[in-house]
């Protein structure tokens, strides 16, 4: 296992490096394929292509798995920081988040295979190329394919205290553009439209709709806007943020948003909201407290301790939820630090979760 998560992380796979992600679809339909797994390539706009894998068995629950095959790293990150074990924890781009959960999950069905479990109706797989971009190009297929199967299981990392996640908070990227007009700002200053001035009323109408103790959350994170001090602005640029524990609740904050948006403070401005992407948030639903209980049995039979959280950060998982397909998130090897040079995984954990896919998916189907 370590030998094949060594490669993987040692292989430089970013969202933008097509290559390196297409090497690592490669390590994987390696395992699949002798495995009886039927692997395509689903084509991508933008990035690497997606693999979606399938294999069907004698049973009737129809799994799907879920991961990503790229990380936030630029090229060349593998090469100055590669793969090592330091006590208890393995370090690397990616360890964790999230080709540990990959091999956590191709290991578990390399178990099966030896123990003659078939006892599945279907077995899905699809890691796509971009999640790490929002899943742009993947998204469809991820809503696609979730609809044709009874549970998602999505091979994120864990979180330290044993967590996986059956309640995740739903996000958002919207890019705002306000157009006034320029003028000189001494000699006419009230021919000009001022976009600036527009801007921050905006950003204080946007941000007074964050309410943090009820997990909603509205921020500009990129401003850009103004060319010279002596120029009244014609333009401003702004790239927004947007946090939801609810559906209902990100449903109403980008009406607000729009309300925000449409209207002017500085007479004359013009503005125009642009949605980048929303992955809607993982709700505590009985289907995905079911999936959980199922997990706690496979773990008590293991001795492996498990409990359940919430998660501020998005993932996949948040399009199959928002399908309403029972879905439970972060089975993959424990770590964190994820999108940053400290990233780890604890090693004991790729071996104690994959374990309890593997128990999982027998508990889930059996
Ligand atoms: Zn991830």
């Amino acid at each position: 296992m370590l030998s094949l998560l060594e490669k993987m992380v040692n292989t430089d796979s970013g969202s933008y490096t097509t290559d390196g992600v297409l090497k690592v679809a490669g390590f994987i339909s390696d395992v699949l394929l002798p495995l009886g797994f039927d692997v395509q390539m689903l084509p991508s706009s933008k990035y690497a292509p997606h693999l979606l894998a399938r294999r069907r068995g004698s049973g009737s629950k129809k799994l799907m798995f879920l991961g990503h095959m790229d990380t936030v790293f630029d090229e060349g990150t593998a090469k100055r920081r590669p793969f090592y074990i330091e006590g208890d924890k393995a370090y690397g781009p990616g360890v964790c988040d999230m080709q540990s959960g990959i091999v956590c999950l191709l290991y578990a069905l390399l178990a099966l295979e030896e123990a003659g479990y078939t006892g599945y109706g279907e077995l899905k797989i699809l890691f796509n190329s971009d999640e790490e971009r929002g899943s742009e190009t993947s998204e469809q297929y991820i809503i696609e394919e979730c609809s044709k199967s009874d549970m998602v299981l999505v091979m994120e990392p864990g979180m330290p205290g044993d967590y996986v996640v059956i309640e995740r908070q739903g996000g958002g990227i919207f890019n705002l553009d306000i157009q006034g007009k320029p003028a000189h700002a001494g000699a006419c200053p009230l021919d000009g439209i001022h976009a600036i001035d527009e801007a921050a009323h905006k950003i204080l109408a946007l941000h007074g709709l964050s309410d943090f103790s009820l997990g909603r959350s509205v921020s500009v994170g990129v401003i850009e806007g103004g060319t010279r001090s002596n120029i009244i602005p014609e333009h401003v640029f702004m790239e927004i943020d947007l946090r939801a524990r609810f559906h209902r609740d990100g449903l109403a904050l980008m009406k607000k948003m729009q309300e925000i948006t449409d209207a002017s403070y500085v007479p004359g401005t013009k503005s125009t909201l642009t949605k980048v992407m929303y992955r809607p948030p993982i709700e505590k639903t009985p289907g995905n407290l079911e999936l959980y209980q199922t997990l706690v049995t496979a773990a008590r039979k293991l001795g492996i301790p498990v409990n359940e959280t919430y998660c501020g950060g998005g993932s996949d998982g948040n399009y199959t939820s928002a399908q309403g397909i029972p879905t439970i998130d972060s089975l993959g090897p424990i770590g964190s630090l994820e999108h940053t040079d400290d990233e780890y995984m604890l090693v004991e954990t790729l071996f104690s979760r994959c374990k309890l896919t593997a128990l999982y998916i027998v508990e889930l189907t059996a």
